[in-house]
């Protein structure tokens, strides 16, 4: 094998498993640390600079990081259910315990450039545009049909998962660095906007119209059936404050698990949520699914909707469904169907000679790294650009399109990407002393704390999760293994002693004559069976052979680098902080004739 190449920015990036998982590359292990420290503040704009929501993201993210944390991974062998670190509710501890100086640590709205952008929309993906280039200058106007900010985060995500002032306090940092919000003011034509003379315009008006179901019935008992989105945004602006006794939403991802459990606060006597695929397969996050049930709501798979049940006046009965392992067909009665099977794109508003170029399957056509579209000064992101996701996708969106964007009005080609800034940092602070924690123990996960069902379920307003007190954020925190502090290997400065091999718990490091990846994996002391994993590889030593660490399951607690006599092994700390809108996504031309 090549020698591992650790200068490339990747390299050390994938071995912090929750920061690559992120869409928008939180440094998660910095934060966790900052936030066991106690300095909640500087946790809160590690997040801010990166994710834009910490507190609406401590609450309701879908956490891609944690499937992939190490935690998970290292603790298979040793404790009976492993789990991830609970790096997503770490993340509102910040967000819930920062000091009155949090505001004079926000960036402050920067002199004009000249340059006007418009963005459609005002939900986390446009925000983040907006975040990104009013910082740079630009005057930033941000359309929405709805009276106030945050797009669905507001209109879709029900108060019992996520309060209004914390969406309130979140849209304002943005809202506060000199963006126009032109609220209550929605888009009709895309050539309009255009003929406004805006230098660039970014389209994050979301994914809108919820699927509905045409089966039989549908038209005749067609009052007591909503579309789930729809009723969403309802319930969240308190024109709908109640539901029929007995009710079935149909789907299995996050909208039907917000339904339901709404539907269960609003005063339903029995709600029953049935989905056509397997229970595993529902789109819904695990949590989400464990949430509902909790609460007391079933969950039928495998079944199949056939129609809607009615009197002759119209009067809605029940559900009839085929059950897809057996054919059986069943009829749940019930009074109220809610239906959420999904969303589309819908772009009326962009006319179709307005220069932007639209796919068979109603999406805009778009580079998929720049999000620029066929218009060179029209961007898109968020669920508007390739469909619906979640917010911290949207975000990630938002970065890409705000450095685009801004690449864009300096005259420079925007498939050309910087590469992140990247930064290694010794943490030694004696022999045997680390600057951060290293002491390893197989804690299990601490749950979150909360409300008492019977408060829980009487309001929609409540909130259910408390999240973690101090006390128990710091043993949370402690759990985390520090993935970014990154065992890096001198070559020059190894003598071939084996003290690391011998003192390493986890069987990581081998010395061994090299060959092919697939066979030298498997001729390693612990053979590194997981393919996604690096395998990090030294030059030539003196005696012939490498050096190769298997990075998959390194608990990064040092104790190589404590044991070698020479200093071969070290523990630095990598920081990676992505590419952002501003000086440092720019050519070097450009950025010198600046200054
Ligand atoms: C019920 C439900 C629950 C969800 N729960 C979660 C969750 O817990 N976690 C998660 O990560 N994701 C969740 N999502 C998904 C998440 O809300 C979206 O992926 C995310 O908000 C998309 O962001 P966006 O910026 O692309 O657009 P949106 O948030 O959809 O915002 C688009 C905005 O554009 C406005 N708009 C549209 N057309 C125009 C126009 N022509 N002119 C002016 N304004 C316009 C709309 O009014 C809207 O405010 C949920 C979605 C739903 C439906
Ligand atoms: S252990 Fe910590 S740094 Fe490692 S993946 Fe999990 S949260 Fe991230
Ligand atoms: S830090 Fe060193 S000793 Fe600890 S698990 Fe990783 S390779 Fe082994």
């Amino acid at each position: 094998m090549q020698r591992s190449d650790i200068l490339d920015p990747a390299y050390f990036h994938k071995v912090v498993d929750c920061q690559w998982a992120c869409p928008a590359h939180t440094p998660v292990p910095e934060y966790i640390r900052l936030i066991a420290q106690g300095r909640y503040d500087e946790a809160y704009m590690v997040n801010w600079l990166s994710n834009v929501f910490p507190g609406v993201l401590g609450r309701t993210c879908d956490r891609p990081c944690e499937p992939a944390c190490r935690r998970g991974r290292v603790e298979e062998k040793n404790a009976a259910k492993p789990e991830a670190v609970a790096i997503c509710r770490l993340k509102r501890v910040a967000a819930d315990n920062t000091s009155e100086e949090l505001r004079t640590l926000f960036p402050k709205p920067a002199a004009r450039n000249g340059k006007r952008v418009a963005c459609v929309g005002a939900g986390p993906a446009s925000l983040t545009v907006a975040r990104d280039l009013a910082t740079q200058g630009y005057a930033v106007t941000v359309f929405d049909g709805e009276a106030k900010a945050g797009g669905f985060i507001r209109t879709q995500i029900p108060r019992f998962r996520l309060p209004e002032s914390v969406i309130d306090e979140e849209c304002g940092h943005v809202l506060n660095l000199g963006v126009e919000l032109r609220a209550g003011e929605r888009i009709a034509s895309m050539k309009a906007l255009l003929a406004e003379g805006y230098d660039a315009v970014f389209v994050g008006c979301g994914a809108p119209r919820g699927r509905d179901l045409h089966l039989p019935g549908r038209q005749e008992a067609g009052a007591k059936i909503r579309i789930g989105i729809d009723w969403l945004a309802s319930v969240s602006f308190g024109h709908v404050d109640k539901v029929e006794p007995r009710v079935i939403v149909l789907g299995g991802g996050n909208t039907a698990m917000d339904c339901c459990r709404s539907a269960r606060r609003l005063g339903a006597q029995s709600v029953t949520v049935a989905v056509r695929s397997g229970y595993a397969q529902m789109k819904a996050s695990p949590w989400e699914k464990e949430d509902a049930e909790h609460e007391g709501i079933p969950i039928l798979d495998f079944h199949v909707p056939l129609a809607f049940e009615h009197e002759d006046n119209g009067k809605l009965t029940g559900m009839r469904f085929k059950k897809a392992q057996t054919g059986e067909e069943v009829v749940i009665p019930c009074d109220e169907v809610l239906i959420a099977v999904g969303q589309e794109n819908a772009f009326p508003w962009i006319e179709r000679d307005a220069g932007i170029a639209f796919g068979e399957d109603g999406l805009p056509q778009l580079d998929r790294v720049t999000f620029q579209s066929s218009l060179p000064q029209v961007f898109f992101g968020g669920d508007a650009a390739f469909g619906p996701k979640n917010i911290i996708t949207a975000v990630a969106h938002g970065h890409e399109a705000a450095v685009s964007m801004d690449r864009h009005l300096h005259g420079e080609s925007v498939a050309k990407r910087p590469p992140p800034h990247v930064n290694l940092l010794s943490q030694k602070m004696g022999i045997h002393e680390w600057s951060y924690d290293n002491a390893i123990a197989n804690d299990a996960r601490y749950k979150v704390p909360w409300a008492k069902a019977e408060k829980a379920l009487a309001s929609i307003k409540v909130e259910v999760e408390l999240g973690f007190d101090a006390a128990t954020a710091f043993k949370e925190a402690q759990r985390c293994l520090n993935c970014d502090v990154q065992t890096v290997f001198s070559d020059k400065q190894c003598i071939e002693c084996d003290a690391c091999v011998d003192i390493c718990p986890m069987d990581s490091i081998t010395f061994v004559e090299n060959g092919e990846e697939a066979e030298l994996r498997q001729r390693l002391k612990a053979p590194a069976l997981n393919l996604e994993q690096a395998l990090y590889v030294s030059g030539d030593l003196k005696t012939g052979r490498v050096m190769v660490k298997d990075e998959d399951v390194c608990l990064h607690c040092g104790l190589c680098a404590e044991r070698c006599p020479t200093g071969a092994w070290d523990m630095q700390k990598f920081l990676l902080v992505t590419t952002k809108a501003g000086a440092a996504c720019r050519d070097h031309e450009t950025r010198r004739a600046m200054a």
